[in-house]
C-alpha cells in the first residue's frame, strides 16, 4: 500500500522557538510558544472486537466510528481489524479534542487517520485536499460535534511505513539446553531466537539436533519506536556452530543476486529442502506459551526418521511440491506424501489431523504445514514419521546432499566480499 495522503507538515508546528538571523547579527526572537503536550492513549484491540465496538469502547459515538470506517476504506478495510493489534489515540493537551488515530496494520505498516480541520489562516484545508486526492475525505457531518470533536470537516487517511529507529546490536552465547532458553535466559528477545533458527533452517535441525556447547553469534537490527524498544529487525550476519560444524550467513542483495542469506563463499543458505519437518517456531516456548519440550529423533525401524513430539505439533513440507497422497495410508495412518521434483519425494505419517486444503493435487510451499503430529496407524505414541525417497528408493534425508537454491551471481562477488569483511563473526 502506498502513501495516499500527506498532511502539510507545517500544520503540526505550533510555534517557532528562535531563528538565527545571520552569522553576526545574533538571535532575533520571533515568538516563543512551546507545543502543548498531547494526551496519548494506547489501546489493544480486544478479542472478538469489531472496529465499531472497539471505537465505542474508547468513547466514540457509533456514528463517528462508522464515518472513520468509511473514510479509511479506500486505503484500509477495518473489517479486518485484528485482536491484539495496537491503536494509538491522540488528543489535544486537555484530552478532550480527538486529533488522530494510528493503527498498526502489521509489523511494517501503520494507518493514520487525522481529524481534518480548517487551517489557522482560515483557508479550508479539506477543500484543498479534496482537490488533490478526490474521494479520500468523507463529507462533513454533525456527528463530529456530538463526539466532542473540533469543528471538523472530514478525515485524512494515510498508510505509511512504521517509522522505526534502527540500531545495530550483537548477541552471542553458548547453548546449554536450547537456543531459545539460552537467548531468553540471557535477556535477548525470544523473537530473535526464532529468527536465528529461521536463518539456518536449511543447515540445522533446531527441533532435535541442538547439542550442549553449540554456540551462536548474531549481528542484527533492533527497532525502536518513540524511543522504546519495539522488536528485533533484520539479522544482518550470523554464525551458528552445531556439533562442531560452523555455519555462517550474511544477508546480501546484489544488482544480479536476489536478497537472501549467503555464506562467505557466496553459497545460498536456502536449499530446496529444510533440514527438519519440525520447525523451531512451532515447538519453541515462544509459540506454544509452554516450556520447551525436547524433541527426540531416531532412525525408525520401518525406514524413516521418527520425531517424538506432542500431539498437535505442526509439521511442514521440507520443500515446494505437489501432494500426491493425503489421507489414510496403511501403517502410516493419516499421512501426506509430497513430490518435489523428478528425483525427490517426502512422506509424513501418523498425523492426528491435516490442515484444510492439503489434498491430492494441492501445491505446497516449503515450510507450509501439511499435518499435525499424532499417533494414527502403526504407532505406539505421538510422533512424526518422516521419509525421503530418491527415484522411488528410501534415502536418509540427513545424508542427502541437498542442492542449494541460486548462489550469488559472480558479478556480485566483490560486493559480497566487502559485506562479509564489514562483520566479525
Ligand atoms: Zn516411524
Amino acid at each position: 500500500m502506498s502513501r495516499k495522503l500527506i498532511i502539510p507538515a507545517g500544520l503540526a508546528i505550533f510555534g517557532i522557538l528562535a531563528v538565527v538571523s545571520g552569522l553576526t547579527g545574533g538571535i532575533e526572537k520571533l515568538f516563543i510558544k512551546p507545543e502543548p503536550s498531547k494526551v496519548i492513549i494506547r489501546s489493544k484491540v480486544p478479542a472478538g472486537a469489531t472496529f465499531i465496538s472497539f471505537m465505542t469502547g474508547q468513547g466514540f459515538s457509533t456514528g463517528t466510528a462508522s464515518e472513520i470506517l468509511a473514510a479509511a476504506k479506500p486505503v484500509y478495510d477495518f473489517a479486518t481489524i485484528i485482536a491484539g493489534r495496537e491503536a494509538i489515540f491522540q488528543y489535544d493537551h486537555t484530552g478532550a479534542i480527538f486529533e488522530k488515530l494510528i493503527y498498526k496494520i502489521d509489523t511494517e505498516r501503520q494507518l493514520t487517520i487525522w481529524v481534518a480541520t480548517s487551517s489557522p489562516d482560515g483557508a479550508n484545508l479539506t477543500a484543498q485536499v479534496l482537490e488533490a486526492e478526490e474521494g479520500l475525505v468523507s463529507p462533513p457531518s454533525h456527528a463530529y460535534r456530538q463526539a466532542g470533536l473540533p469543528a471538523a470537516v472530514g478525515w485524512l487517511v494515510e498508510v505509511a511505513d512504521i517509522p522505526y529507529e534502527v540500531k545495530i546490536s550483537e548477541a552471542s552465547g553458548t547453548i546449554e539446553t536450547s537456543l531459545y532458553e539460552t537467548m531468553v535466559g540471557s535477556g535477548f528477545d525470544q523473537r530473535l531466537a526464532l529468527a536465528v533458527a529461521e536463518v539456518f533452517a536449511w543447515q540445522v535441525d533446531f527441533a532435535a539436533d541442538i547439542r550442549s556447547g553449540d554456540s551462536f553469534k548474531v549481528i542484527h537490527e533492533d527497532r525502536y519506536l518513540d524511543g522504546e524498544y519495539a522488536m528485533p529487525g533484520r539479522i544482518l550476519a550470523a554464525q551458528f556452530i552445531n556439533d562442531g560444524e560452523t555455519f555462517n550467513g550474511y544477508l546480501f542483495e546484489g544488482p544480479n543476486t536476489k536478497i537472501g542469506y549467503y555464506d562467505e563463499k557466496g553459497k545460498s543458505l536456502q536449499k530446496i529442502f529444510l533440514k527438519s519437518p519440525l520447525q523451531y517456531k512451532y515447538i519453541s516456548s515462544g509459540y506454544t506459551g509452554a516450556r520447551l519440550n525436547p524433541i527426540t529423533k531416531k532412525v525408525s525401524p520401518h525406514r524413516g526418521i521418527d520425531y517424538v513430539a506432542n500431539t498437535g505439533t505442526p509439521a511442514v513440507s521440507v520443500g515446494d511440491g505437489t501432494v500426491t497422497q493425503a489421507g489414510w495410508n496403511g501403517y502410516y495412518g493419516l499421512s501426506v506424501t509430497v513430490r518435489h521434483n523428478d528425483t525427490y519425494t517426502t512422506r509424513y505419517g501418523h498425523f492426528s489431523a491435516l490442515p484444510k486444503g492439503i489434498r491430492k493435487g494441492a501445491h505446497v510451499k516449503q515450510g507450509q504445514v501439511v499435518g499435525y503430529v499424532g499417533s494414527t496407524g502403526l504407532s505406539t505414541g505421538p510422533h512424526l514419521h518422516y521419509e525421503m525417497h530418491k527415484f522411488g528408493s528410501y534415502v536418509n534425508p540427513f545424508k542427502v546432499e541437498v542442492p542449494p537454491t541460486e548462489d550469488i551471481n559472480e558479478q556480485d562477488r566483490s560486493l559480497l566480499e566487502a559485506l562479509t569483511a564489514s562483520f566479525t563473526l
